[in-house]
């Protein structure tokens, strides 16, 4: 049996990576299961414990930290944010592809301890969209706005290092350039 794909899916502070998460997962053609992160973030009213993430508090985090049981980590707007090892190995041990999703930093440490995940950076398709996205969004916490839309900056000017980008002019698109990638990773690994 072949080792799991792991795709790790990146992009720009609120580019809109959710709106292609959702429609990759739910392809069947692509059987991803979902790594489910662990932050120190409150819960939103629409998000579920051990669904969406594993919502810990401080002192659970630095344990998980001590004990290296994450495969990366970083702080992001003043919360941290981790990916748990344990359910990433495991699902490639029986053969399943793995989503994960990651803010930029997060790439990097995934991609030394799994050289051959497939990294895809979503792009907006311009920063003067994205400030809307982001105040519409933050619109009641110009603070928050203006440090997201600081990172995403940031994590534009790091997305040449990615092999694939994606402009997320329409998720449907996005969903549809991802998924071929994908596909033709599937079938030359099968060929080894
Ligand atoms: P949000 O608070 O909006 O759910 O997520 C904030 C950012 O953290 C997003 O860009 C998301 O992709 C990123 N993120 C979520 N989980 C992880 C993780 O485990 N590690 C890293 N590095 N970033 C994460």
């Amino acid at each position: 049996m072949h080792k799991g794909i792991v795709v790790i899916l990146s992009g720009a502070s609120s580019v809109g990576k959710g709106a292609i998460r959702k429609a990759l997962l739910e392809d069947p053609d692509l059987d991803l299961f979902y790594s489910i992160s662990m932050t120190t973030r409150p819960k939103r009213d629409d998000e579920v414990d051990g669904k969406d993430y594993y919502f810990v508090d401080h002192s659970e985090f630095a344990q998980a930290v001590k004990d290296k049981s994450l495969l990366e980590y970083t702080e992001f707007n003043g919360y941290y944010y981790g990916t748990p090892k344990e359910q990433v190995n495991f699902l490639r041990s029986v053969g399943k592809n793995v989503l994960i999703e990651v803010e930029a930093q997060g790439v990097g440490p995934i991609k030394l301890n799994i050289p051959d995940a497939v990294a895809f950076f979503v792009m907006p398709t311009s920063l003067e969209e994205l400030e809307k996205q982001i105040n519409t969004l933050y619109n009641d916490d110009k603070a928050s706005a203006q440090r997201r839309l600081n990172k995403a900056k940031m994590d534009m000017e790091i997305a040449p290092l990615f092999n694939n980008i994606v402009y997320n002019d329409d998720p449907e698109k996005a969903h549809m350039t991802i998924k071929e990638i994908i596909l033709k990773e599937m079938a030359n690994r099968k060929e080894v």
